[in-house]
């Protein structure tokens, strides 16, 4: 069911802080309807093919990712190395404590979750129904437990014959790191991009909502000025290089 009639994408849509636009999908949530359409066939061949193709997580708002972001950056929130280790603020630099965070976190109002066109999968007939999904690669390679379908897709995409879904993340680009998780509904995704931009995206981190038309506040982004320092040199390295 529409929340709203018009499907067309717009600044509050982009940046994630408005569900119009999106469409409530039994079994995948709210989505970008386009998306969702594509991703029902993909999870029908999944079936035939013999994968129950699920969602992990599809959309998510700009409050949910400004909660994590704004943890991460204070230090309330576990940060990560590519090897899984801890990671310490206190050893880093606000420049380097800002990179750690962006590898594995997008940055509120970047983030492609904000469009309802890309999708965390896996499959859940492949493990016990306690397994806790931890979302790592380690579980989509070659001893994970969705490697199968993980090289199902892959030969999908190769082909271009995934519905019009591509994996955004292959860890290539040295910027966001690896996540064969997640897949974007590539001709969706694509009337997203030219709406986040600067100035949008300057005032919502600091908290005006106003201006793009939001009454409600919203918290000020954590680290604000780091970010601010260095955004040209971000979004090049961990939003736009993934666009398409
Ligand atoms: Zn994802």
């Amino acid at each position: 069911m529409a929340l709203n009639s018009s499907t067309q994408p717009s600044v509050l849509w982009a940046l994630g802080l408005s569900l119009r636009g999106l469409t409530d999908f039994p079994g995948i949530g709210l989505a970008n309807e386009a998306a969702a359409a594509a991703l029902s066939r993909l999870m029908a061949r999944a079936q035939k093919s013999g994968f129950q193709l699920s969602v992990a997580s599809g959309h998510r708002d700009y409050g949910r990712q400004l909660a994590i972001f704004n943890a991460k950056m204070r230090g309330e929130r576990p940060v990560y190395t590519d090897t899984g280790a801890l990671v310490s603020k206190q050893s880093l630099t606000g420049h380097d404590w800002l990179h750690a965070i962006l590898r594995y976190s997008a940055l509120p109002g970047t983030s492609r979750h904000h469009w309802g066109t890309d999708f965390d999968i896996w499959d859940p007939s492949a493990v016990p129904a306690d397994y806790a999904l931890q979302l790592q690669p380690s579980e989509y390679s070659e001893d994970g437990p969705f490697a199968q379908l993980s090289s199902w897709l892959t030969t999908l995409i190769n082909k271009d014959d995934a519905e019009g879904f591509y994996r955004p993340y292959t860890g290539e680009l040295g910027g966001v790191a690896p996540e064969p998780w997640h897949l974007s509904h590539r001709p969706s995704a694509k009337s997203f991009q030219p709406l986040v931009d600067h100035a949008p995206l300057t005032q919502l981190w600091s908290g005006e909502t106003k201006q793009l038309g939001q009454l409600s506040k919203v918290e000020a982004l954590a680290g604000l000025q780091e970010v601010q320092g260095q955004y040209e040199a971000i979004m090049a390295r961990y939003v736009r290089s993934y666009w398409v």
